[in-house]
């Protein structure tokens, strides 16, 4: 009897200790994200990938590969397996993909993959029309009224779209600049602060494209006034795009490497691209997130 019930004992023991290999199993599969890069007007853009690279591996939500093209040119073995990520994140503004590459990329989005365009990933590729249909807006490249109208809001907060003549893409010198949350209830922005100071950046505006299915979450207002330089409008600054089944994230934001340490940059990245890859954020508003007046700003250790 004594020792049916040590066995029970026994068994019953055996199974608590299993609960925590459970639990493990029945905790949130990693989100496989990808970067692209390899080509960029930013010389820095390998500091920059690594640093997206860290932020995202550091919220242990994400595990995160670099596919790296040539350094110039088409490069015809860039072929990634795009299939194989939730999301992809494009730090790259240079010479067109291979044919292929540029299919299976806009298939993978079509098809509910997440991408994440950041900073001068939104002036590559303006003849790639699928691209700018994903991006919703672009700069530079010959963007002219054929690539669509500028899209921004008007000091009453309505969206316009300006079909007039003139190229795409503008910036005046980079300057700290105040965020505008104009949908508190989106995932990417729940919880921010309404209004928050981006540390030092090019703030880009008079961007063009055909701005369908975009959802402007935050703005700034591109101050025309002396040094500053900017449109007078209040530009979009994070942005999403219903592309097929795919979901897009796109912050023009992130020139630099102090421009991608700043806090709200950080957390504005890795929501967009957990959103991006699953159309939910865990991820939380830290207490060091910047303020109204005040920026945020980690230093990068690598
Ligand atoms: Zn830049």
């Amino acid at each position: 009897m004594l020792s049916r019930l040590l066995v029970a004992v026994a068994v019953l023991a055996g199974l608590a200790m299993c609960f925590p290999a459970v639990a493990a199993a029945q905790s949130p599969q990693k989100i496989k994200a990808l970067i692209v890069d390899g080509q960029n007007n930013h010389k820095n853009w390998p500091d920059t990938t690594k640093m997206m690279k860290k932020y995202l591996e550091d919220t242990g939500r994400f595990t995160v590969d670099v596919a790296t093209t040539a350094t110039k040119g088409t490069d015809p073995s860039f072929k990634p397996e795009f299939k194989k990520y939730d999301v992809v994140v494009s730090n790259y503004n240079g010479d067109a993909w291979p044919a292929e590459t540029q299919k299976a990329f806009d298939e993978f989005v079509k098809n509910g993959g997440g991408f994440a365009c950041i900073h001068a990933a939104d002036n590559a590729f303006s003849e790639w029309p699928a691209y700018n249909e994903m991006i919703g807006l672009g700069g530079w490249g010959g963007r002219n009224e054929k690539s669509g109208p500028y899209v921004f809001l008007d000091d009453a907060g309505k969206l316009v779209r300006d079909g007039s003549k003139g190229g795409g893409g503008h910036h005046g010198p980079q300057h700290p600049f105040q965020i505008t949350i104009r949908d508190a209830e989106h995932p990417i922005t729940k919880g921010m602060p309404r209004a928050w100071l981006h540390v030092n950046d090019e703030l880009y505006d008079k961007l063009r494209g055909p701005g369908e299915n975009m959802h402007i979450l935050a703005t700034t207002f591109a101050d025309p006034g002396p040094g500053k330089l900017g449109s007078g409008h209040h530009e979009p600054m994070i942005m999403t795009i219903d592309y097929g089944k795919g979901r897009v994230f796109h912050t023009p934001m992130g020139h630099g490497n102090d421009s991608q340490e700043c806090v709200g940059f950080i957390i504005t990245f890795i929501r967009g691209c957990e959103w991006a890859a699953t159309g939910k954020v865990t991820q939380p508003i830290p207490s060091d997130f910047p303020g109204a007046d005040k920026t945020s700003q980690r230093k990068f250790g690598g």
